[in-house]
């Protein structure tokens, strides 16, 4: 297994830390947590033919072992709870809770239902064998090798279970290569999987989790891998595709999102409201699927705003400590204030109307972007198209579901979508045109937490399939295989070509795919008079 140990040092006392280690800090205060290795690619390269050779036992384990190695992962979780939070909100900013709900039970509910039905959907099938009667088809559902999973830092933990369940319950060996934003938790998570592989006896290289910098996982890209999940924004996701290409390595893509949650007039507003401030503020909004744009009909965007904003304009932030003293904590990544504070100082120049927030938290100490809310937001802004992934709602005025649905639809990404209403059959109609991997009625983004529904998006916001049994069986050879039904042999006859070989293969052509059944009767009535003048 390569080296992903954590140095602890003071940063500040230091010399000047070589560019093969990552810096990491608590975004919440600014302490330096430690260095992490970053790994270079002849590291990359050893680590992937480590997993290769592990892989070759795995492939073989039955699916009780696969089954009791999700298991030891998901008690791991359970029993040290409190252990990983504390390293995920040190080196996320994140509150507990956020890191107990988005992070380990997320987690343990991909583990449990892989657990529970990865079999199921993984089991070789058996499919009809069509025309050819005397044989048998069946679909075997066979690992690919080693599988890269390149992810975001915006759930540390998560990121990582999620994206290695499947891979593993499928067979696979996984690299999953770390964001360097979060790469001193990420380290320290190396423990869940080995003692659960070691556990069942099974080398802890069929797991590795590596860490580096953007050229770390470019060099994971070219290696000798089978499969890639990436996880992280559109830019990034073209240069992986790109890297790709010179292996023909498939790729599923989970990249960002612009969701939209529309507001209809007949809305129970409670319900508005809550699914709104979960959409922007869980997690600070920095969130694939958050809400980011509030489409909200005029005959309620007052009510609205007034209900939205009176809840939060009040939201505390601070570093998190585990007795609830803060709503909402630090931004991960210094980077992605940086982005949040130009977009909205571009739309405020533009007209937008803060309510609430709207300028970086200079009053903590570290990556602190407020709670905001940006009313009589318009398309012309760049906020209103391009992904915030901060705490920031965006409220627009429509005055017909039309409106809403084009205004929904307008930008180049398709991730998740909301609509509130108190009408089914208007909340279907909606649902069905828009533009997303997903729709959920009367709710924000909690289709993620249904692992029988497919995850990922269309347009820029990706392609492929997180989650579910096509999630799952994304990371096997669905091997076609035919074989003999009868003990006896039926004799082939292709070769040489006889004089009436093609006025046969026609007239049973056409006795099979006509439609009628004198049309078949004469097609047949042929084919026996051809064999008759044949062998007489
Ligand atoms: P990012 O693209 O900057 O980085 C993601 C990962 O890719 C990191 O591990 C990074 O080191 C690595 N990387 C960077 N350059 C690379 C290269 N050239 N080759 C290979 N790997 C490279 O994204 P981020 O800032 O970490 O995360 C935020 C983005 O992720 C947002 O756009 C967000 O919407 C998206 N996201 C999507 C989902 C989803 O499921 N759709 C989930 C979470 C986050």
């Amino acid at each position: 297994m390569m080296n992903t140990s954590v140095v602890e040092v003071d940063i500040a006392k230091t010399e000047t830390p070589s560019p093969a280690m990552i810096l990491c800090s608590n975004p919440a205060n600014g302490h330096a947590l430690g260095q992490v290795a970053a790994l270079s690619a002849s590291e990359v390269d050893a680590a992937v033919e480590s997993a290769h050779r592990a892989q070759k036992a795995w492939a073989k384990s039955s699916f009780k072992q696969r089954r009791a190695v999700l298991q030891h992962i998901l008690d791991y979780l359970l029993n040290n709870a409190d252990e990983l939070c504390d390293y995920i909100v040190q080196d996320s900013g994140k509150t507990y809770e956020n890191a107990l709900l988005g992070e380990i039970f997320a987690a343990c509910n991909k583990l449990k239902w892989l657990i529970k039905n990865g079999e199921r959907h993984l089991r070789s099938e058996k499919v009809s064998s069509g025309l050819l009667m005397h044989k048998k088809g069946r679909i075997e559902y066979r690992p690919l090798g080693v599988v890269a999973c390149i992810v975001p830092w915006n759930y540390p933990l998560q990121n990582i279970i999620s994206s290695l369940g499947a891979p593993l319950m499928a067979g696979n060996a996984v690299i999953i290569k770390a964001s360097e934003m979060v790469a001193w938790s990420s380290s320290k998570f190396q423990e869940i999987t080995n003692q659960a592989l070691e556990k069942e006896g099974f080398s802890s290289d069929t797991v590795q989790i590596i860490n580096g910098y953007g050229d770390t996982g470019a060099a994971l890209v070219r290696s000798n891998i089978q499969k890639i999940l990436f996880i992280g924004s559109v830019g990034n996701g073209r240069r992986i595709i790109e890297g790709s290409a010179k292996n023909i390595v498939p790729v599923v893509m989970e990249l960002g999102g612009k969701d939209p949650l529309i507001v209809c007039e007949d809305a129970n507003l409670d319900k508005a409201v809550h699914s709104a401030l979960g959409g922007n503020f869980i997690n600070l909004g920095q969130n694939c699927i958050a809400s980011e744009r509030i489409i909200v009909h005029d005959k309620v965007y007052k009510a609205f705003l007034e209900q939205v904003s009176t809840v939060a304009c009040a939201l505390r932030q601070g570093p998190p400590q585990k007795d609830g003293n803060v709503d909402v904590g630090a931004m991960t990544s210094p980077l992605q204030v940086a982005i949040v504070d130009k977009l909205v100082k571009d739309a405020i120049a533009k007209g937008a109307r803060v309510i609430c927030g709207g300028a970086i938290n200079e009053d903590l100490q570290g990556n602190y972007y407020p709670p905001t809310i940006l009313a009589d937001v318009s398309p012309d802004m760049a906020i209103s198209y391009e992904e915030v992934f901060g705490p920031v709602m965006l409220i627009m005025r429509v005055s017909s579901d039309e409106e809403a649905i084009a205004l929904a639809n307008s930008t180049d990404f398709g991730l998740h979508s909301s609509v509130i209403t108190k009408s089914r059959r208007r909340g279907e109609k909606i649902a069905d045109q828009l533009e997303a991997g997903a729709t959920c009625i009367n709710d924000f983004g909690l289709c993620y937490l249904n692992q029988d529904l497919p995850f990922g998006g269309v347009k820029y916001s990706g392609f492929g399939r997180m989650n579910g049994r096509d999630g799952l069986r994304a990371y096997t050879n669905q091997k076609a295989v035919l074989s003999d039904r009868f003990p006896f042999e039926i004799p082939p006859k292709l070769f040489p070509v006889g004089a009436s070989d093609y006025d046969v293969a026609l007239a049973s052509t056409r006795m099979m795919f006509s439609n009628g059944l004198i049309q078949k009767l004469k097609h047949l009535c042929k084919l026996i008079s051809l064999s008759l003048k044949k062998n007489g």
